[in-house]
């Protein structure tokens, strides 16, 4: 049955929510799932007694007509068509004439049995042989029995009562049977009313399902993404689940205290009704919850984009001042410090690869006599100018840093004593060439250089001390000149 599967869909996706397990009880769930089934399986049931009776009826009527013949031609031909049209389950309306052509038959009997005493034969009628009296003969007990229990069955509806009253009162008595027509047509008509009323309530009890389910189905889908959305507000959501589980309740208790189907439907949708409104309070609530929360976390999410901004740009200039702390101011290459880190590296991986790596160091000849003779800012120009020269001759691998006030030191990596003696001495000339003046007149600079390579033993340190000996070997040779050390 349609009715069935339906109220099996809607009693059990409810339970089937994890969440809704919270709101309804299973048990209580389940205590009415198992209430309507019964109810329609009682109506069921009740369908299934009245076509069965009905069934009964029906032959019972052919068995009338197969009694009373014999009785007249007129009432044999009318009860020969109502058996008939009883086996072909006339409808109502072809049935009913069948019926009052078999009354007229059973009224014209004593007119037809004075016409003809004593000429025609009648066999006596199986079925009222009992109690036949000397006017008319009587319906036969068991007859009047089957209708009794035919009409006990209608009686259930409150409505037909006072109907089923009045023929009980004519088959309580002894029936005669030309009412017996009449009688069976008012038990037809009052079965045929109750198992309209049968099926009426039971498309009834459909339909309220049918409300139901759709109710629940959108309370159970709101509760469902109410749930993926619900991360916080735990309490809000607890107390929200209590009036929806108390509801509930109410529900069901003024269910049961309901005495007809009606009254049922309205107290279902007024609670329905009053759900659905505490759902959608909920869901307002929730929403302005959730719009602060959204509001919270943009600016949450503003500000820590301002502090992941405000931090690139803290690394952009601490690297660049790191940048500028390895830069010397003047001269615009590698500094003291910058150096003593290139050293240490260059030493390492001359110490992994014992690739030949020299130290040079340099230093500009009687520079203080410049500085003495043409200012400061001359001999920072001279140093300005030595240092680019140094530094514009030097390979890509090779490293350059001003060591100190008018002293460089170089790195040449993977470079031999001859070729970094070759290279440093290019150098010098290139120094020496430069042709300096002041206001004119020719200013001699030269550099001298003392050059040494990582030897077996050393440490960084000490490659620099021996480079710088001869430098000062240098020095003492006469300047503008470079010694291997
Ligand atoms: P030597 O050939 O023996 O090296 O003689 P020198 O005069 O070059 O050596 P000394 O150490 O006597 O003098 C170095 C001078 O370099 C002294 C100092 O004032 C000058 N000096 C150091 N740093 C700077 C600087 O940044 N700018 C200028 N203009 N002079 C500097
Ligand atoms: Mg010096
Ligand atoms: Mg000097």
């Amino acid at each position: 049955m349609g009715g069935g599967a339906m109220m099996n869909q809607s009693f059990i996706r409810p339970t089937a929510v994890t969440d809704i397990a919270t709101v309804y009880d299973k048990a209580d769930s389940e205590h009415w799932r198992r209430k309507y089934f019964d109810a329609l399986k009682s109506l069921e049931q009740e369908e299934r007694t009245f076509r069965s009776m009905e069934s009964v009826l029906r032959r019972l009527v052919v068995r009338l007509c197969v009694a009373a013949t014999g009785q007249s031609p007129p009432l044999d031909a009318a009860a020969t068509r109502l058996s008939v049209a009883v086996r072909d389950k006339l409808v109502e309306a072809e049935l009913e004439a069948q019926f009052q052509t078999l009354s007229d038959a059973i009224a014209g009997l004593d007119q037809y049995r004075v016409a003809t005493s004593g000429a025609v034969t009648v066999a006596p009628p199986v079925a009222v042989a009992q109690s036949e009296t000397a006017e008319s003969p009587l319906c036969d007990n068991t007859i009047r029995a089957t209708l009794s229990r035919l009409l006990g069955v209608v009686r259930q509806d409150a409505e037909l009562a006072a109907l089923v009253g009045e023929v009980e009162q004519q088959i309580a008595m002894p029936l005669p049977l030309p009412q017996l027509p009449m009688v069976l047509s008012d038990v037809a008509d009052l079965m045929t009313r109750r198992v309209s009323s049968v099926e009426r309530e039971k498309r009834e009890i459909e339909g309220l399902l049918a409300q139901i389910t759709s109710r629940l189905d959108e309370l159970t889908e709101y509760l469902l993404g109410e749930d993926a959305e619900r991360k916080s507000s735990f309490q809000t959501s607890q107390e929200f689940n209590t009036r929806l589980v108390s509801d509930i309740h109410e529900l069901g208790n003024s269910v049961e205290a309901s005495v007809d189907l009606l009254q049922v439907k309205q107290k279902v949708r007024t609670r329905l009704d009053a759900l659905s409104g505490q759902v959608h309070e909920y869901r307002e609530r929730e929403e302005v919850r959730a719009k602060s929360n959204w509001e919270r976390s943009e600016k949450m999410r503003e500000r820590v984009e301002s502090l992941e901004s405000e931090t690139r740009n803290l690394q952009e200039r601490l690297q660049n001042e790191q940048r500028l702390a390895m830069i010397d101011a003047l001269t615009q290459i590698p500094n003291r410090q910058c150096y003593d880190r290139r050293l240490e590296e260059e030493f390492k991986r001359w110490q992994r690869f014992g690739q030949p790596t020299c130290i040079a160091t340099w230093d500009i000849d009687l520079f203080k006599k410049i500085n003495d003779a043409y200012g400061h800012r001359a001999g920072d120009k001279v140093l300005r100018v030595v240092a680019e020269t140094l530094a514009g001759r030097i390979r890509k691998t090779d490293f350059l840093a001003r060591y100190g006030g008018e002293e460089f030191v170089m790195i040449l990596a993977g470079t031999s004593t001859q070729d970094a003696y070759r290279v440093a001495e290019q150098m010098r000339e290139s120094v020496a060439r430069l042709g300096f003046h002041f206001r004119g007149v020719p200013v001699s600079v030269s550099v001298s250089c003392g050059i040494t390579a990582f030897c077996e033993g050393d440490s960084a340190d000490d490659a620099f001390d021996r480079a710088d000996k001869a430098l000062y070997v240098a020095k003492a040779e006469g300047r503008n000149r470079c010694v291997v050390g």
